[in-house]
């Protein structure tokens, strides 16, 4: 798998520590978004559709030090937005390598040409290049041409300067098995060290909620997927066999959402990388006052169709942790593709959505304002218009 052996006994022992104490919840990897501006507007995203006040916000090195030192994960993963546009990020990544952290720089490398002479290779930092599939499918996913062979290149470029490169590849209810598996093909000739795959998530905010896949339609997608791969065998994943096995319908996971905590411009968000229903203050707060127990698959109407790694690889590793031969098993076998799969949680008792989207964007933009006006009197202005904030307004799109 495509995991490097240093980074897999690092994490294992973490694991093993939190097992061993007795840690009833523990983070795996922060999902830091310090910007959530983009330069690109995919139809799939649900992170760009803030007023411009908010997609203007950054947060500083310190504030991206002081998530890990609160929460301890061994590994950060940073998205956003795209973290190339944030002037920082060089500094970001040093800071998390000084504390031994693995780094997971996702970017849909548009700007990576430009900016890898800011960063060096080392073994604890990987790019993840965000492509969903092959040219036609990645181009449609984005909504503009050309950004898989802007993102190619990137792979090769930073392969040859001696980087470690992954892709991150979502996909979503017109992905083909076959198409798929090819494409899984063609970058591994391309010496790539790793590819995360996921089914999209549908974000209440996304342009497009036509195309995201039910829990029935993942696990078929992904049998169709697997078969063509020697049950997942082929192809470097990145992520645990078991969540593969997962994804495959032959486990049924509850969410581990606290695995994955997520700190953006807005705070520690509850209580998920995927939705943000409040904000805590600080990662004990996060821990300590989220209701855990209403999320999930069975507890929440946002939840029904959610099989993303962010929130159920954690729960994938714990799974592993408790039934080792079992996990050995499926890694050496591959994941099976035939046959019964594992009945799924009943949804017959969630809870309904509830839509709170707006309140928390009104919340930052007033105390942006107040910031601002105690900084620069009351007749500052905003920067930029504020926008409607309405799904499928278009950010605006600045290179800095
Ligand atoms: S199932 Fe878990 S990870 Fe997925 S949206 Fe719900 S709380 Fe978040």
């Amino acid at each position: 798998m495509g995991i490097p052996m240093l980074q897999a006994a690092r994490i294992g022992a973490y694991i093993f520590k939190q097992h061993v104490t007795r840690r009833k919840r523990y983070p795996l990897v922060l999902m830091l978004e310090p910007l959530f501006r983009c330069n690109l507007a995919c139809a799939g995203c649900g992170k760009i559709d803030y007023p411009a006040e908010i997609l203007n916000q950054r947060l500083t090195v310190d504030q991206c030090m002081e998530a890990i030192d609160e929460c301890g994960a061994p590994v950060v993963s940073i998205a956003g937005g795209e973290p190339l546009l944030h002037k920082e990020m060089p500094q970001i990544v040093e800071g998390y390598l000084k504390r031994k952290k693995f780094v997971i720089l996702c970017t849909n490398a548009l700007l990576l040409m430009k900016k890898i002479d800011d960063y060096k290779p080392h073994p604890g930092f990987t790019w993840s290049i965000h492509l969903d599939g092959n040219q036609v499918m990645h181009d449609k996913s984005v909504c503009q041409d050309g950004v898989y062979e802007k993102a190619v290149e990137a792979i090769k470029l930073a392969k040859s300067r001696g980087f470690q490169v992954s892709i991150n590849c979502t996909l979503f209810n017109d992905a083909d098995p076959e198409q798929t598996a090819d494409f899984f093909d063609e970058m591994k000739t391309l010496g790539l060290n790793g590819i995360t795959v996921s089914p999209g998530y549908a974000y209440e905010r996304a342009p497009d909620q036509q195309h995201f896949l039910n829990r029935t339609k993942t696990k078929e997608l992904f049998r169709g997927i697997l078969r063509r791969g020697r049950g997942g065998r082929d192809w470097p994943f990145t992520q645990s066999t078991m969540f593969l096995n997962f994804l495959a319908g032959n486990e049924a996971y509850a969410c581990t959402p606290w695995g994955n905590p997520t700190r953006n411009v807005f705070g520690w968000q509850k209580p998920c990388y995927l939705l943000g229903e409040g904000y805590a203050k600080t990662f004990r707060e996060l821990m300590d006052d989220t209701e855990w127990d209403k999320y999930g698959v069975g507890n929440y109407e946002k939840c029904a169709d959610c099989m993303v790694h962010s929130g159920f690889e954690a729960s994938a590793v714990a799974h592993t942790v408790r039934n080792p031969i079992k996990a050995a098993s499926v890694f050496l076998r591959g994941v099976r593709t035939e046959g019964p799969m594992a009945p799924d949680i009943s949804i017959a008792n969630q809870r309904p959505a509830q839509y709170v989207f707006s309140s928390h964007v009104e919340k930052k933009l007033t105390e942006i304002r107040r910031t601002k006006s105690a900084k620069h009197g009351p007749s500052a202005r905003p920067a930029a218009s504020a926008g409607t904030g309405e799904a499928g307004s278009q950010p605006t799109v600045a290179a800095e």
